[in-house]
This record gives C-alpha cells, structure tokens and sequence, in this order.
C-alpha cells in the first residue's frame, strides 16, 4: 500500500520535472526549427535523452511530420508503461505567434521504480543507520552501566570471600541511583549483620573461655590442696603430725647416702616411751594420746630445722641427725630425756610424768643402709630399757 502511493507520488512528480524540462529546452528547440539547423536539434535531443529522468524525445513540424525521434531503450525491450507530456513549438515573430510543431519528453514505469527504489533504499540506510547508532548507544550504556558495576561488585565480593573480613564494605566507585545501588546497600547490611553477629559469637566465645579458665584454675587449685592433704596424709603420722615410719626410714636413707656422699657424719636415735601400756592403764588410752603428742612437741624445740622425725610405731620414735657425731647426739638424746623426765601434763585435770629410753647410732663410714643403722640403734635402746630405763645408750 505504502509502496503503491509512494509509486504514485513519483509518477507525479516526474511528469512535473518533465513540464519544467521542457520549458527549459522549449525556446532552443523553437529557436533551432525556425531557423531550420538540424544539427543543433539533433543536439538538442541528444542532450535530452540523456537526463535520467527522459526514455524518448519526439519532435514534429506543424504537419505532424517526425523530424527528430530518439528512445533511450531498446525497441524489444519496451518499458512496462511509457507517459509523456507535449507542448507546441511557437515562434513570436513582431507580436505575432507562429505555431511550428510539437515537443514530446517521454519517461516511463522504470524510472519512476528506480526512484523508489531508490528513495526505500535511502530509508532502510537511514534506519540502519539509526539502529546500529541505537545498538551502540545500548551497548555503551549497558557496559558503563551494568557489566562494569557488576564485574566491579564481583570482584569486591570476590575480595571479601577471599580475605575473610566482613568488616570490608562493597563501594562502587561508578554508581547511579539504581537497582545496582540498592544491591550494594542490601550487601553491605547483610555484610554488617555478618560482621556483628561473628563479633557477637567473638564475645560469647571469650566469656566461655575466660570462664572455663577460671572454672579449671579454681578445679586446679582445689586439687593441689587436696593433693597437698594426700600426700601429707600419705607421709605424716595423723596423731603427732610427724613423718610415718615408712617415709621417714625413705628419707633417712636418703640423708644417709647424702652424709656418706658429703664425708660427713650421721646419727639415728631412736626413742621408746617407757612404760607406756601402764601410762594408757591408768589415764586411758586418750590420755596416751595425749602424751604422745606432747612428746612430739618437747622434742622437736630441740632439734634443727634439717632433722628428720619419725612415729616408727606405737610409742616409739626416730631422729636421723645429719652432719652430727656421735657425742653430739648424746648430748641431744640426755637433753630430751632430761625434759621429758621434768616435763609434766595436764589431761581431765589429771598430772601425768613419763620417762623415756633412748638409743644413739652413729653411722659407720661405709654404712650404705638405714636398716643396718636401726639394727644396731634398736640395740643400743633395748640396752638402755635392760638397764632400768629412762637412759641414753651410745
Ligand atoms: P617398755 O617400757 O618396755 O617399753 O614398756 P611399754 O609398756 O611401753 O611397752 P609395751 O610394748 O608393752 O606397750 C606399748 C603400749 O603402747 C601398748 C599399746 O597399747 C600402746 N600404744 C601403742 N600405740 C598407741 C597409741 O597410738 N595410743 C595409745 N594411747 N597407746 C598406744
Ligand atoms: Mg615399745
Ligand atoms: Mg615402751
């Protein structure tokens, strides 16, 4: 439709540029008749014949005789539709006018086509033109408006991933107020909910730690004290407080090969309260007790702070004395026998006196065990009890 009015259009047109040829070319045709110069219509028409709009040019004189007759096509290959305009070839000759033939401009269905096809063409070029100025103008704005931020927004995403560090924020350096901008604002709350809910677990973590801590110090603590009450459960004697038998014959011996090793001298004395069995008869066996410990107690203000005492059983006891001769440890023995004999103690308001038989050992200067030295100590008291107790043996 759009095709048949344009075709129409032209038609029109053409027959117009037509008339306008032909009044252009109308006074030298006339001009070339009346003075009979065949040569110059032949020129003429030539001339004419070839404007692209002209398929043929017809000149007749006023007989209607053709004097010039030319076809731009081929006479086998007539053009589907011929139309033409014609006009008089007039003379003014002293004011009057002389008719000397006519002029016929023929064009055809060809032309008319060619022109629009010609005028679709420049169309379609003009639109193509406009689309792929529209593409590019698209592509341009699709990358400077969404590949690069989003490219950009992956790369910082990427960043974050990488690094492990939500307390980074995504920040688009080219950004317009769009979707992209509320998709960086979505990722950056969600980043900072991140940020504090880690810091929060952070924190939770830490007061776990801190407690578990205090909890195991405070677990620690408590087992060492208790440990500390084994171990002097498993070393002291409960009811004087000094070493049981078994750790002090262990540390005794260890003393021993220390003054063997030092070249110096050592004694063990042993003690034996006397009559004891009648002392638990008479006051009771709390009484006896209560003697025990006060033995304890009397003989350790004489003695230093690296002598050994021992509870070796019932009533009787050990002290190994280190860098200590024998006349020394005589002297130590009679000075404890000396305060005992003197020493008196009040139990339920009764006074109880004791005595106590001691037997002096020095070590031998090969002596290498503590049994060995007991052996002979043990000697040395049943001596002191055989001979009426109360009494130091060396
Ligand atoms: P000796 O002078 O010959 O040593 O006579 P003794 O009576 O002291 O000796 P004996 O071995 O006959 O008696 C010791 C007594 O000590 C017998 C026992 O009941 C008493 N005894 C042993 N251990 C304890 C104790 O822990 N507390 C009390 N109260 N008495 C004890
Ligand atoms: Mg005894
Ligand atoms: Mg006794």
């Amino acid at each position: 439709m759009q095709f048949l009015s344009e075709y129409l259009k032209t038609q029109d047109s053409i027959s117009k540029e037509l008339i306008q040829l032909q009044e252009t070319v109308l006074d030298s045709v006339a001009t070339s008749m009346w003075q009979y110069n065949q040569t110059q219509l032949q020129t003429l028409s030539a001339g004419l014949v070839k404007m692209p709009i002209i398929e043929g040019v017809d000149i007749f004189d006023k007989q209607g005789q053709s004097l010039i007759s030319k076809r731009v096509y081929a006479a086998n290959s007539q053009p589907m539709s011929v139309f033409e305009t014609q006009s008089e070839l007039n003379w003014q000759l002293n004011g009057e006018r002389i008719f000397l033939g006519t002029l016929v401009l023929y064009s055809s269905s060809e032309v008319v086509l060619d022109r629009v096809l010609f005028g679709f063409s420049l169309i379609g070029l003009t639109e193509f033109i406009k689309l792929s100025l529209l593409f590019w103008l698209f592509i341009w704005a699709f990358d400077r408006y969404m590949a690069k931020p989003l490219k950009e927004l992956m790369s910082q995403v990427d960043k974050v991933q990488l690094n492990q560090n939500v307390s980074q924020r995504i920040n688009l350096s080219n950004i317009e107020n769009n979707e992209l901008s509320l998709l960086q604002k979505h990722m950056n709350e969600m980043l900072a909910a991140i940020q504090s809910d880690r810091q929060k677990l952070l924190e939770d973590e830490q007061s776990k730690r801190n407690w578990l801590e205090e909890a195991v110090a405070k677990r620690t603590e408590e087992l060492q004290v208790l440990n500390k009450k084994l171990e002097n459960m498993a070393s002291t004697d409960s009811l004087t407080g000094v070493l049981n038998r078994g750790r002090f014959f262990e540390t005794a011996q260890r003393l021993l090969a220390l003054g063997q090793r030092q070249k110096t001298p050592t004694c063990l004395v042993l003690m034996d309260l006397d009559n004891f069995k009648s002392i638990n008869d008479t006051f009771g066996h709390f009484s006896g007790d209560k003697v025990l410990i006060h033995f304890t107690e009397t003989i350790q203000t004489f003695l230093r702070k690296s002598d050994l005492v021992g509870r070796l059983g019932g009533e009787e006891f050990g002290i190994f004395l280190n860098d200590t001769n024998s006349d020394d440890a005589f002297m130590l023995a009679n000075k404890i026998r000396k305060a005992i004999a003197n020493a008196s103690l009040e139990v339920d308001g009764k006074t109880i006196t004791y005595t106590v038989s001691l037997g002096v050992e020095a070590s031998e200067p090969e002596e290498a065990s503590i049994d060995d030295m007991f052996k002979r100590a043990d000697v040395k008291l049943f001596g002191a009890k055989d001979k009426g107790r109360n009494r130091v043996e060396v």
